[in-house]
């Protein structure tokens, strides 16, 4: 409303300020063209105002030039027949003029929001490129690098500059390259998106991505390059490899105590048969213990479900360090065999927690202490108390660990390369470790120096009297 008022405002003061200006300039125009001027407030107030002022406007100068300039002057009122020609063509003129302003502006507001949403659109794909948690490339059809988001940039930890211009000839090794650069020229030549696993290497390493690639299209559906999205899937792909390998060692790892436990018994039935019964209870305790060697493993491998789907229920109870050393150890011996283990430190301290599940963890590290040091013979066991901590460690004066591999040795289906040959295992036990500990809010790492031996530690909160 109060825009109309300004634009009307506008319109009244242009058309009186023409009016003033023509009556400057009339001694030398000799009033040959009264209405020529008027042209410039009628564009001026459609332009601002639209038809409608513009008509307005026109109406106003006709009044105000058959009053000032048209003879008669200064009257409206006339009988010359050319005088109504005359206004009669500037009404016809300022409507074609009326028009013609009109639908300017309305191309030009046209080309400005088209542009505005343009610079929107624009802005708002950028946003999400740049965001996005995969890579995204954009390549022209000769497969020269036209856009990298920020997540792409960071794989190939060079310059932005250096990358965009350039194919994949300058990243990746000939062979990669090519066989890239076929599947780009093959889905621009078919215009089908192609979704696939693609094997890269970045700073010399491989990485796995599914890869979504889909021709990039014109205007006019011509494909002008391709599009790639990438998801970096290099971990799930090692998980994958890992667990095939588990599947692997497991059904040899099952297996393998089956055919000592199938022998032994194969053995005492001959004794049975013969109705002696020398060496029985030799057979008959070795079986035992490649039963307990199984259970244990197939216990390994249901705690892997029950950690996984969050189902391991603790049952807390109380009791002293000492004595859960001894259930570790009770548990542990009969799966051990020429090992001396001395139990030191302070027994009594107190602590609180589910006592198979931490007797469990004892056993895995008791066992590892003597699969790993086939040359020794001692196994040290030690409580200490640190701060609000009871600290218990294992240590052996075994083969140790690389202290490149020392934080890796608690992850799970982990075992070291050089170990997999004459020390069975599924790389589970210290994992399940782990998780036991945390659960408990206590902690677990080890000390080790290669060939000299390991220290396992593990802490639980002390409970106070
Ligand atoms: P595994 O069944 O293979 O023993 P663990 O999870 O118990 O699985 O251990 C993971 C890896 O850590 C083992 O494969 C071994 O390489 C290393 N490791 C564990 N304990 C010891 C130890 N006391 N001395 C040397 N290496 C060890």
């Amino acid at each position: 409303m109060k825009k109309d008022l300004v634009n009307y405002l506008v319109s009244i003061i242009s058309v009186f300020a023409i009016v003033w200006l023509k009556y400057l300039i009339e001694p030398y125009t000799l009033n040959k063209a009264p209405f020529l001027l008027f042209y410039i407030p009628i564009s001026l107030s459609t332009w601002i105002g639209g038809i409608r002022l513009g008509i307005f406007t026109t109406l106003l100068s006709t009044l105000l030039v058959d009053y000032f300039s048209l003879i008669p002057l200064y009257t409206i009122l006339t009988n010359d027949f050319p005088t109504w020609v005359n206004i009669f063509l500037f009404v016809i003129q300022a409507a074609v003029i009326i028009y013609i302003v009109h639908g300017l502006k309305t191309a030009v507001q046209k080309e400005k929001l088209v542009n505005q949403e343009l610079k929107y659109t624009s802005t708002k794909l950028q946003t999400i490129i740049d965001s996005a948690h995969e890579p995204i490339v954009i390549k022209d059809i000769k497969g020269k690098y036209l856009l990298l988001n920020p997540e792409g940039q960071k794989l190939f930890n060079i310059p932005l500059n250096q990358i965009l211009g350039k194919d994949d000839t300058h990243f990746f090794p000939k062979k990669i390259a090519r066989k890239v650069m076929t599947t780009d020229r093959r889905i621009m030549r078919t215009g089908k998106t192609e979704v696939f696993d693609q094997k890269l290497l970045f700073s010399g390493k491989e990485r796995y991505f599914l890869t979504t690639k889909s021709p990039l299209k014109g205007a006019h559906g011509e494909i002008e390059g391709i599009i790639v999205i990438a998801r970096d899937i290099t971990e799930r792909k090692h998980l994958e490899e890992k667990r095939n390998e588990f599947i692997g060692i497991a059904s040899h790892e099952l297996k393998t105590p089956l055919t000592s436990i199938k022998g032994y018994v194969q053995v005492l039935e001959r004794i049975i048969n013969k109705g002696g019964n020398d060496n029985a209870k030799l057979y008959i305790e070795k079986t035992c213990i490649y039963i307990d060697k199984l259970d244990k493993l197939i216990a390994d491998l249901l705690d892997i479900s029950k950690i996984q789907s969050g189902k391991m229920i603790l049952n807390y109870t109380s009791f002293t360090a000492g004595e859960l050393v001894d259930a570790g150890m009770e548990s542990a011996q009969p799966m051990m065999n020429n090992h001396k283990i001395i139990k030191q430190g302070l027994n009594d301290l107190k602590v609180s927690g589910d006592k198979e599940r931490l007797e469990q963890v004892f056993t895995n590290l008791l066992l590892n202490a003597a699969k790993y040091s086939p040359k020794s013979n001692k196994i040290i066991i030690d409580i200490k108390k640190e701060g609000g901590y009871v600290v218990f460690s294992v240590a052996d004066f075994g083969i140790g660990i690389p202290k490149d591999k020392q934080g890796q040795v608690f992850n799970r289906y982990y075992r070291i390369i050089e170990n997999k040959i004459g020390y069975p295992g599924l790389g589970l036990g210290l994992y399940i470790s782990k998780e036991i500990i945390k659960r408990h809010k206590g902690k677990i790492w080890v000390k080790s120096e290669e060939g000299k031996g390991s220290t396992f530690y593990f802490s639980l909160p002390l409970v106070s009297k």
